[in-house]
């Protein structure tokens, strides 16, 4: 039996259980995937202990970074990050991996979305838009516009990943500077949590546009609904989040699951 956790806080709204439970089904595995709430000052303790025998842990809101500074290794995309959410235990070592960059571009290539050569806006600076930033520049875009409400930290995340950048324009604009069409566009800043659109200029526009943040409901976010009436082709975050989770589970239980081969029609709807 696989023990496996997602670690966060608050935790309740998580549908990581029910996805990694399909995957164990799909795949014949036993794995019992549980929420674990860790008080805001006990995540080192409550991961610590968790995984002194399991086989991992996810790491979400609000402990990526913490969970980023107590890895004894790294691989690469974790490094990248500056977050983790993806842990497990070897030899008395602590690793992590993250996961959600690579996610995104699974997501973006299972929607038919092919990133080389084309004109992408990224939304947002936080955690998730630096994850995203080195992936996304892994598939060699022409141009990656960095936009967020605190236009300082676009700038310095386009600082932090100009070495990484080349053959891409990689650049921070204002919100109010972004001009003409793009063939992508991708929401990781927090803004649909507030039902709000975002104040985009008038001559903006995108033939695609995706929302990191999921909608049980109704696969549609404040974002999507405004890029919609834009012309775009949109698409929310669920895509994203259990492509995540599959590369997670890959790392932890050596099989990676056939995600063709699932229904996960399941995750839409209340519950
Ligand atoms: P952070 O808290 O690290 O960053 C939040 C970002 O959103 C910041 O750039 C912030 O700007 C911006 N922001 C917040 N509110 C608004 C607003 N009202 N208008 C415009 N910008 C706003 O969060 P994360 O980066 O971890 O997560 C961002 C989103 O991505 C969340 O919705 C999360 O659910 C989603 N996500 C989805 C994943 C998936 O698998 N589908 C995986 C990871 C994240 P400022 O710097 O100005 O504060």
């Amino acid at each position: 039996m696989f023990q496996l956790a997602v670690i966060g806080n608050p935790i309740e709204h998580s549908l990581s259980p029910q996805i990694h439970a399909r995957f164990a089904e799909s795949l014949g595995l036993c794995v019992n995937y549980q929420k674990l709430l860790a008080p805001l000052d006990q995540f080192e303790s409550t991961a610590r202990q968790f995984l002194a025998s399991a086989q991992g842990a996810n790491v979400t809101v609000p402990f990526k970074q913490q969970a980023f500074d107590l890895c004894d290794q790294l691989t690469p995309e974790a490094k990248l990050a500056g977050a983790v959410n993806t842990l497990w235990q070897q030899n008395d070592l602590l690793f992590g991996d993250n996961t959600d960059g690579k996610g995104l571009i699974k997501a973006l290539d299972q929607a038919g979305f092919s990133l080389r050569g084309k004109k992408v806006v990224l939304i947002g600076a936080g955690g998730a838009a630096r994850g995203a930033l080195g992936p996304l520049l892994a598939e060699a875009p022409s141009e990656l516009c960095l936009v967020n409400r605190t236009q300082s930290k676009a700038k310095a995340l386009s600082d932090d990943f100009a070495e990484f950048s080349e053959g891409t324009r990689l650049h921070a604009c204002s919100i109010t500077d972004l001009s003409g069409e793009f063939d992508l566009v991708i929401n990781a800043s927090s803004s649909s949590l507030s039902g709000a659109p975002l104040e985009l200029p008038a001559n903006f526009s995108a033939k695609q546009a995706m929302d990191m943040m999921y909608s049980k409901a109704s696969g549609e976010t404040a974002f999507t609904r405004q890029m919609q009436a834009l012309g775009a082709q949109t698409s929310d975050g669920l895509l994203m989040l259990i492509n995540q989770a599959a590369l997670s589970f890959e790392r932890w239980c050596g099989k990676a699951p056939k995600l063709d081969q699932i229904d996960f029609s399941f995750l839409r709807g209340d519950h």
